[in-house]
């Protein structure tokens, strides 16, 4: 008898610890997808399945929204100015006109052309100052029209959705990970990343002047985006100038702002990319200001200076003595 009740003590107990156990299976995987590293990061139950279905969406994405690939939605789209896109992608391109409105036209699909022109990929050489001229009525997010499940791109404007598509990717994998219930996960599309769960946790900001994992502080926040861009990311020196590869709708030309790093931080991944890539082109002064006209972003931006400027409510912290506080 008396081996009986400890065999029902025993075998609960053993299912509990099981349980507990599987509750900290982690999994970390890192693989190189749209152009960069993406590291996925999970700890719970179902961490290995959530990891694997995220790197899954982003590879169907990537086929589906990539200008790299000749036969995705969006190559289709440009070289016939006219395609019907799948619902996300359809949403992505409207969101990305409602960026361009907010960013003040800093933000702007259209400036494929203008990558194009300026081969952002490769840098060979600097256009002149008339293929600029002649390229600009291509841009403008006014030369994207969407009616029902179609786009048509007009006066030969093309898009590229690079400068948001990791901050989609990131919102997505980061509702993977909730649907399969991990209790905590790092979601880091290349400098892109959302970070879930119970705690608190530090997040490092890149160095803009350091190798690459170097950091100048940190945020610190639980279930939140933080997303940054910048011109140390990839650029090329032409003529003993630095390009970078960022272009700045307004006037045709690789971003040249004061800005050394913009890292916006928010609920939403994708609206945190656009307003990156946009206070780049934007500087330190307009950058703020536009983050400051919205609810639900705040921004560490590092200028070229080692000033550091933030928006409002961030909890950020600097650990590189080349940087200091700018307001
Ligand atoms: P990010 O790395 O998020 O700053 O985005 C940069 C990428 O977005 C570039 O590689 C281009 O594909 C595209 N891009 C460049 N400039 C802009 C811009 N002003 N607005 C929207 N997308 C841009
Ligand atoms: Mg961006």
């Amino acid at each position: 008898m008396k081996k009986k009740i400890l065999l029902f003590c025993i075998v609960p107990a053993l299912i509990l610890t099981g349980a507990v156990f599987s509750q900290n299976v982690s999994c970390s995987e890192t693989k190189f997808m749209l152009d960069t590293y993406v590291t996925l990061t999970a700890r719970g139950f179902n961490a290995k399945k959530a990891v694997s279905e995220c790197f899954d969406e982003i590879k169907n994405f990537e086929q589906k929204s990539s200008v790299y690939i000749s036969d995705s939605e969006i190559s289709r789209l440009n070289e016939t100015g006219e395609n019907t896109l799948s619902d996300e992608l359809l949403r992505l391109v409207s969101n990305a006109k409602i960026y361009t409105s907010e960013t003040d036209g800093a933000f702007d699909i259209t400036v494929k052309p203008l990558a194009d022109l300026w081969n952002i990929k490769n840098f060979t050489r600097v256009p002149t100052e008339a293929e600029i001229a002649e390229t600009m009525p291509k841009i403008g997010a006014d030369n994207i029209e969407i009616s029902e499940n179609s786009v048509r791109l007009k006066n030969g404007a093309q898009i590229d959705l690079g400068g948001a598509a990791k901050g989609y990717l990131a919102d997505k994998c980061a509702q993977i990970m909730q649907k399969h219930r991990v209790k905590s996960a790092i979601c880091d599309l290349g400098g892109n990343i959302y970070a879930l769960g119970g705690k608190n946790i530090k997040i490092g900001l890149q160095n803009p002047n350091g190798a690459r994992g170097e950091y100048f502080g940190y945020i610190e926040g639980k279930n939140i985006s933080v997303v940054t861009s910048g011109g140390y990311e990839r650029f090329a020196e032409l003529d003993g100038k630095k390009y970078i590869h960022i272009i700045s709708p307004l006037n045709g030309k690789c971003a040249e702002s004061d800005v050394a790093s913009a890292s916006i931080i928010g609920k939403s991944s994708e609206k945190c990319d656009a307003f990156a890539t946009a206070v780049c082109v934007l500087g330190v002064e307009k950058g703020l200001e536009i983050v400051r006209a919205e609810s639900g972003i705040e921004c560490v931006i590092a200028d070229k200076n080692g000033r550091v400027y933030t928006s409002g409510n961030v909890n950020f912290k600097i650990t590189d003595e080349n940087f200091t506080r700018g307001n």
